[in-house]
């Protein structure tokens, strides 16, 4: 068989364990390279058949070989220099990487597709409505913070010092991250399902009350992720979730030679007026898939079969190369 010939190997992390997962429910042997305090982990569920410990996740990318198909998630992204310098085969396209990973680029990529985005203030004195301060690269949202005027953002930049930043208008809504998938051997775009994050504070600080909440004078909100929660949208907002995923992979053909495909994720507010504005997109399989090891709603009515994110990856690598097609999605 075609896939005694390639493992897929991940950092233990993340969304490993669906990666791992998905792979084994394909007939893939698996590989996850880890931390010390890791490895029980990975022994204990069984889904990797080879644990390779390491003391650093930069060593992954010296250790790749021919035979171990690396999919990338969010843990990879922190090492971006030494992923691009990667030998061995990277699932994905790398340069779609300095598009997602520079929040300038990023946001000419989406409002080039024509999405709705915050609106960006290039100077703290342009500042005229409650902003969050986001820092650049994937922080899973530790650090960022509100600012309500001009002054209060100066008080608060204070304790960030050298830091790049950027200053987005808060849009009030719900947040929603949006789970994509493009096939390239099927040529087409698939939604597997939604989620929202928990993140803390901002997440428990509704449990005080205003008045404890103003007593206790060092609560700012703050974004930090620590899980994700499974979510079903309205089902008349779907037309609009498609089409906005049609226009950001349209897009990224034209920044980039064989533009987007894979899972990715757009992640935005969802408004009153049912409009989304999107102020991220992770060019990658996101955590926020993770409540759908044993597939989302979206995926059951698609596949009638348990298709995670991790096993779609892994499905649409084994189609790849019982077609001899595998060059076009590995790098
Ligand atoms: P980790 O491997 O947990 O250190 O995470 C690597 C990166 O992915 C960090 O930027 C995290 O903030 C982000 N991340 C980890 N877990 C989640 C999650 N459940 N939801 C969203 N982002 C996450
Ligand atoms: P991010 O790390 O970019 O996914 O953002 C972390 C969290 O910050 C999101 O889940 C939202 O709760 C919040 N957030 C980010 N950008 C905005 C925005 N422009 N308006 C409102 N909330 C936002």
């Amino acid at each position: 068989m075609a896939n005694n010939k390639y493992k897929i190997g991940t950092i233990g992390s993340h969304s490993a364990l669906q990666i791992l997962r998905g792979a084994k429910d394909e007939g893939f042997e698996t590989v996850v390279f880890c931390k010390k305090n890791m490895t029980p982990v990975y022994k204990s569920f069984g889904v990797a058949d080879e644990i390779i410990e390491i003391k650093d996740y930069s060593e992954v990318f010296e250790q790749c070989s021919d035979n171990i198909i690396m999919i990338p998630h969010g843990s990879f992204i922190e090492h971006i220099e030494k992923l691009k310098e990667m030998k061995g085969l990277y699932y994905g396209n790398k340069e779609i990487l300095d598009w997602e990973s520079d929040r300038n680029q990023e946001r000419k990529w989406l409002s080039n597709a024509g999405i709705k985005l915050p609106k960006i203030f290039q100077n703290a004195s342009e500042i005229d409505r409650p902003v969050i301060v986001k820092f650049h690269g994937a922080q899973g949202g530790k650090g960022y913070f509100l600012a309500r005027d001009e002054q209060d953002f100066k008080t608060k930049i204070a304790d960030h010092p050298d830091k790049k930043y950027q200053l987005q208008e808060y849009i009030i809504g719900v947040p929603m991250y949006i789970h994509y998938f493009y096939s390239v051997i099927h040529e087409e775009l698939e939604v597997l399902g939604f989620d929202k994050r928990y993140e803390s504070n901002v997440d428990s600080i509704g449990r005080i009350s205003a008045r404890d909440q103003m007593a206790l004078k060092s609560v700012d909100p703050s974004y930090v992720v620590v899980g994700n929660i499974p979510l079903v949208i309205r089902e008349s907002l779907l037309g609009n979730v498609f089409d906005m995923g049609h226009k950001v992979i349209k897009e990224s053909r034209k920044i980039t030679k064989n533009g987007l495909f894979g899972p990715f994720c757009l992640e935005g507010v969802l408004t009153p007026e049912q409009e989304f504005y999107i102020f991220e997109i992770s060019a990658r399989i996101v955590a926020g898939t993770n409540p759908y090891i044993s597939g989302s709603p979206y995926s059951y009515v698609k596949y009638k079969e348990e298709m995670s994110t991790g096993r779609r990856i892994a499905r649409e690598i084994k189609q790849a190369i019982e077609k001899d097609r595998l060059s076009e999605i590995i790098n």
